[in-house]
């Protein structure tokens, strides 16, 4: 009985009207896709020219009998979907056969399969059949793509250059192989093996294939649960970021999607934690009830719409955030002399690949929050007025005194703005503002939000604003400097205004505002008092902007700099 059924017409068309393929990486994911759905548990892709002149997949799945190898080129055709309703509750990967009649429309394809007796070769070109014949093979398929777009010169010249063609590629089998730990895929181009995935079903050690030992060693496991969604996977530490948010690598039942929604969670989970203009890197599978999940979004893009997708969002965000709270790290002086220059060159060598083997199940040394709140740490003095050095028996402490200050008072401030009382000044001399009429109409809509916060603002003539009292903890002074800036952060939000955000900012500029400088010179007291209050607060590592605070130098590793240990 043929695997392969003939899909209803409606069906077909209703899929057919969205149905792409537009880049050598498109090829190469229904491919592999199929390979998967075939039961694959090792897929090979070969490029040549980064697909341009050649794309073949070989896998050691089910394989095809005659007559099926025949029909999955025919259109409309497909093993997966068989009723108009089934379209509503995929839990496969995506669309079958449909893509394979695409393809083999616009280039010339080579099929060997085989079940595990003779095989059967196919071969067409621009969907015609030119043989169809038995052949030697092994259990499995492999599928050669060659002439891609030849006969559809205007799709042709769509195809980018094959650095990118490369990199699009690369970077699917990535996320595929993170989203299939248990399938070992390979990528090669040009002979040259550039992804390998031993296919351990090892979450970790499929990470350490892809991404190296350095973000491998220095990823947090993450599971959690809510009554829709289950999370569970791995999320770097700070030390390890990317300059973008392509290794946001999140999963949906098995599926790799993009979400505005959970890229924003994640990045706000980060956001004290991390320079700006950094992301992390991160491998979550979100695993829900399928009938929460819209398919019908084009199938092939990543984008996907989740029904209850807030809860999935504070999810996300709370256990991220914990999880950064409960295991940071005081940067080590020795391991990691310069935090952020781990970015690795956008193809790896096949070496990095090839590194040798860790221990997956071993721990960093870990110094939990709560126990750095118990710490004492002495001051030794200043150094070009801008470092502070202190000691405890552990070992010799490096801070940043801005970075330090502005860690202790963004808090400080936070907290402040949680309280329910806030004590208020009057100004004695009301500031006034003076704005541009649109300026003025986004301000006034938002200006509720300084009221709440205790600040006195009235409209003072045409499009000027009055301040005439703030709460107590804008710093003396600098009253001024502060108000302009809070005026210019409200219109610059203007509707995309949150509250939270804006406080946030408010927070990080005020705290920034009403740190000690460097070039500023503190005495032992000030610097006593500092390092108190420093390892009080709930991320003394970081400022509030990422930057690092404290830097540790452990006595063994003083002792080996110094050649006492070996
Ligand atoms: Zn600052
Ligand atoms: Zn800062």
């Amino acid at each position: 009985m043929s695997k392969i059924k003939v899909m209803s017409e409606l069906l077909a068309n209703k899929i057919a009207a969205g149905e792409v393929v537009e880049k050598c990486a498109s090829v190469v994911k229904e491919l592999v896709e199929n390979a998967i759905d075939a039961g694959s548990t090792i897929i090979k892709v070969n490029l040549i020219d980064g697909g341009l002149t050649e794309i073949s997949v070989i896998d050691n799945g089910s394989g095809m009998d005659k007559e099926d190898a025949v029909l999955a080129f025919s259109r409309h055709a497909t093993s997966k979907i068989y009723k108009d309703d089934d379209l509503y509750f995929i839990e496969t990967l995506g669309f079958r056969g449909e893509a394979l009649a695409s393809i083999a429309s616009v280039s010339e394809v080579v099929l060997k399969t085989c079940q595990g007796d003779a095989g059967t070769l196919v071969h067409m070109k621009g969907g015609q059949v030119l043989e169809v014949s038995s052949c030697q093979a092994k259990k499995g398929t492999e599928i050669t793509i060659t002439n891609l777009f030849y006969n559809t010169p205007a799709r042709l010249k769509y195809l980018k250059s094959e650095s990118t063609e490369l990199n699009n590629c690369l970077t699917f089998i990535e996320k595929l192989s993170l989203s299939r730990p248990d399938i070992s895929f390979t990528l090669s181009n040009n002979e040259r093996i550039l992804v390998k995935s031993s296919g351990s079903n090892n979450l970790l050690k499929t990470i350490h294939e892809i991404y190296g030992l350095n973000v491998s060693s220095n990823m947090l496991e993450i599971k959690a649960m809510n009554d829709d969604f289950e999370i569970s996977g791995f999320i770097a530490k700070p030390s390890v970021l990317k300059k973008n948010r392509n290794h946001f690598n999140t999963f949906v039942n098995g599926r790799v999607v993009k979400n505005i929604e959970i890229n924003r969670a994640i990045d706000d989970a980060y956001y004290t934690y991390k320079h700006e203009g950094f992301y992390p890197i991160v491998v979550i599978n979100i695993v829900t009830d399928p009938t929460l999940v819209d398919v019908n979004i084009h199938p092939t893009k990543q984008d996907i719409k989740l029904s209850k997708i807030d809860t999935l969002a504070k999810l996300l965000y709370d256990t991220i955030k914990d999880a950064l709270y409960n295991n940071l790290l005081i940067p080590d002086a020795i391991a990691k002399p310069n935090t952020y220059s781990i970015f690795e060159s956008e193809i790896k060598p096949v070496e990095k690949i090839e590194q040798t083997e860790f221990d997956f199940g071993s721990e960093g040394k870990i110094i939990h929050n709560e126990e750095f709140k118990k710490l004492k740490l002495y001051p030794v003095g200043q150094v070009h007025g801008t470092y502070i050095v202190a000691e405890n028996e552990d070992g010799m402490f490096l801070l940043d005194q801005h970075a330090a200050h502005e860690r202790i008072n963004y808090e400080m401030i936070t907290k402040e703005f949680q309280n329910r009382e806030v004590s208020i000044t009057e100004m004695i001399v009301p500031l006034s503002v003076e704005l541009s009429p649109s300026d003025f109409n986004i301000f006034m809509e938002s200006k509720y939000v300084l009221e709440e916060l205790g600040f006195k603002v009235e409209e003072f003539g045409i499009n000027t604003i009055i301040i005439k009292a703030h709460p107590t903890w804008l710093k003396m002074n600098y009253e001024g400097d502060n108000l302009k800036y809070i005026v210019d952060l409200i219109i610059k939000e203007g509707h995309t205004f949150s509250k939270d955000r804006f406080l946030d900012s408010l927070a990080k500029m005020t705290s920034c505002k009403m740190s000690v400088k460097a070039n500023e010179h503190l005495s032992l007291n000030e610097i006593e008092k500092l390092l108190d209050d420093l390892v009080k607060c709930d991320n003394p590592y970081n400022c509030c902007h990422g930057r690092p605070s404290i830097i540790k130098f452990d006595n063994l590793e003083l002792e080996r700099m110094f050649k006492r240990v070996l």
